[in-house]
C-alpha cells in the first residue's frame, strides 16, 4: 500500500490524446499537484517540442521533477520504447519516441500503452488496489483493454495483448476501424450508440420520441443517446439495452477466457455506468460457461476517472527516478 511521503520523488504523467495534451505532476501517493495542457500537435517534431514545453512550464514552478511518464494511444513495442503506430498521433511508423523523448528532456522517461497506464493507476489507487487477476475494459470511442496479473501488465509475446474490443462477435457485422466487421466494439462503445440508435429508429416504433429526428437526420452523438435515456426517451433506452446486452456478452468471454476476480470498467462511456451497469452484470452472468454454478467477476467503476493515465504512467516513471 502505497503512502505519502514528502522524500518520494515527483514525477510527470502525459496523456496525449488526439485533440489534447495533459500533463501532471503525480506524488507518490497518486495525488496530481499540478496540471498543464496543450492542443496535440499534428506533426512529429511539433509534438516533441510540446512536450518538451510542457514539462519547461512544470518545472518552472519549482516542481523537482526526476521522471517523466507518457501514456500513449497506440501499439508499442513490448519493451515500451518504440512506437509501431498510433493512429491519431504523428507517430506512425515505429518511432524510438522513449529515446528520444529522453535526450530531448535530459530525463528519464518511461512510455506506456494508454489503457495499461490507467490500469496501473487504478491497480496501485483506484478501483483494483490489491487485486491479483483483474481487466480494465476502458469504453470510449473503441473498447481498450488490460489484464494484470500477480501485480504485472499482461502484454502477450508481441506486445498487443489484450484486444478484447475487436473480438469478432457479429460475422459480416458493422465494419471496424481496424478493417474487419462485427467487432465487439462495434456494438458497445461510445460511438456504437449512434449506430445502433440509427438502426432501431429505422425499425419503427419510435417515431414519436425526442431522439427520433436527431437520429434520422444524423445528428446524435453518443452523449445525446445518454442524455435523452436519462430523460426516459424509449429510443434512447432501447440502445442502452443493446448496448449492455453486447457489454454482458462481451463481458462473459472475458469471464471464459481469464477467469479474473475483478473487470473495471473504465473510459469516458463508464461515467453513465449506472444506465447499463445491472444488464451488463447479469448478461455476463448468464452468458458464461457453467453459468449458475461458478463464481463470475466483480463488476466495478473505474475510481479515477480521467486522470487514470496520467497518474499511472507517472507512478511507473517513479521507478526510473
Ligand atoms: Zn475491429
Amino acid at each position: 500500500m502505497p503512502t505519502h511521503d514528502s522524500a518520494a520523488p515527483l514525477t510527470i504523467g502525459f496523456d496525449i490524446g488526439g485533440t489534447n495534451t495533459r500533463a501532471g505532476v503525480v506524488d507518490a501517493s497518486g495525488t496530481v499537484v499540478d496540471t498543464v495542457s496543450t492542443t496535440t500537435p499534428e506533426d512529429e517534431d511539433g509534438l516533441v517540442h510540446a512536450i518538451v514545453e510542457l514539462v519547461e512550464q512544470l518545472r518552472r514552478r519549482h516542481h523537482p521533477v526526476a521522471a517523466v511518464g507518457v501514456a500513449v494511444a497506440g501499439f508499442l513495442d513490448p519493451a515500451c520504447e518504440v512506437v509501431r503506430f498510433a493512429p491519431h498521433l504523428p507517430w506512425r511508423d515505429n518511432e524510438p519516441v522513449r529515446d528520444i523523448l529522453q535526450e530531448e528532456l535530459e530525463l528519464p522517461v518511461r512510455l506506456e500503452h494508454d489503457a495499461n497506464s490507467a490500469a496501473w493507476g487504478e491497480y496501485r489507487f483506484g478501483a483494483a488496489k490489491d487485486t491479483d487477476t483483474w481487466v480494465l475494459f476502458a469504453i470510449g470511442t473503441g473498447i481498450g483493454a488490460t489484464l494484470m496479473h500477480h501485480g504485472e501488465i499482461y502484454r502477450g509475446s508481441f506486445g498487443t495483448a489484450p484486444e478484447f474490443g475487436h473480438l469478432t462477435v457479429v460475422p459480416e457485422g458493422r465494419a471496424c476501424s481496424c478493417g474487419k466487421r462485427g467487432c465487439l466494439e462495434r456494438y458497445a462503445s461510445g460511438t456504437a450508440l449512434v449506430d445502433t440508435a440509427v438502426e432501431i429508429a429505422e425499425r419503427g416504433g419510435f417515431e414519436g420520441c425526442g431522439l427520433y429526428r436527431r437520429v434520422v437526420d444524423k445528428r446524435a452523438s453518443g452523449n445525446s443517446v445518454v442524455a435523452a435515456a436519462r430523460n426516459g426517451d424509449a429510443l434512447a433506452l432501447a440502445t442502452m439495452d443493446h448496448f449492455a446486452q453486447w457489454l454482458g456478452q462481451g463481458l462473459s468471454i472475458v469471464c471464459d477466457v481469464l477467469d479474473p476476480e475483478l473487470i473495471v470498467l473504465g473510459g469516458g462511456v463508464s461515467q453513465d455506468a449506472d444506465l447499463f451497469l445491472d444488464t451488463a452484470r447479469t448478461k455476463m452472468e448468464a452468458g458464461v460457461v457453467g453459468s449458475g454454478f461458478r463464481p463470475t467477476p466483480r463488476l466495478e467503476t473505474a475510481e479515477l476517472g480521467a486522470q487514470a493515465g496520467m497518474i499511472g504512467v507517472a507512478d511507473l516513471a517513479r521507478d526510473l527516478a
